[in-house]
């Protein structure tokens, strides 16, 4: 066990998507609701970057219609963040497949 002196650099999250345990600056910041600049009282969750990367990849047109679908402002994010992890599962296939 050691110590780093830039602690910040050393702090590790998890990637929501898989799981997997990844420094934070080789995360990716993931707002669930797509509001990247208001930064203020809020907790980033994180993707890495294959992840991340599969996110983007799938289209987002049809997102959007998902969320509609889901009624993604009527429901608090955590009921949200399930409903659309397993519509986007049933759509797409299971995220950390690759
Ligand atoms: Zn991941």
């Amino acid at each position: 066990m050691w110590r780093s002196r830039s602690g910040r650099d050393r702090e590790t999250v998890t990637c929501i998507a898989c799981g997997s345990s990844l420094a934070r600056s080789a995360a990716r910041e993931y707002d669930k609701y797509g509001d990247r600049w208001d930064r203020n009282d809020k907790t980033f969750e994180y993707l890495c970057k294959e992840c991340h990367a599969d996110l983007c990849h799938q289209p987002r047109t049809e997102l959007e219609s998902l969320l509609v679908e889901i009624d993604a402002g009527d429901h608090d994010s955590e009921a949200f963040l399930e409903w659309y992890c397993a519509l986007v599962e049933e759509r797409y296939g299971p995220l950390e497949e690759n």
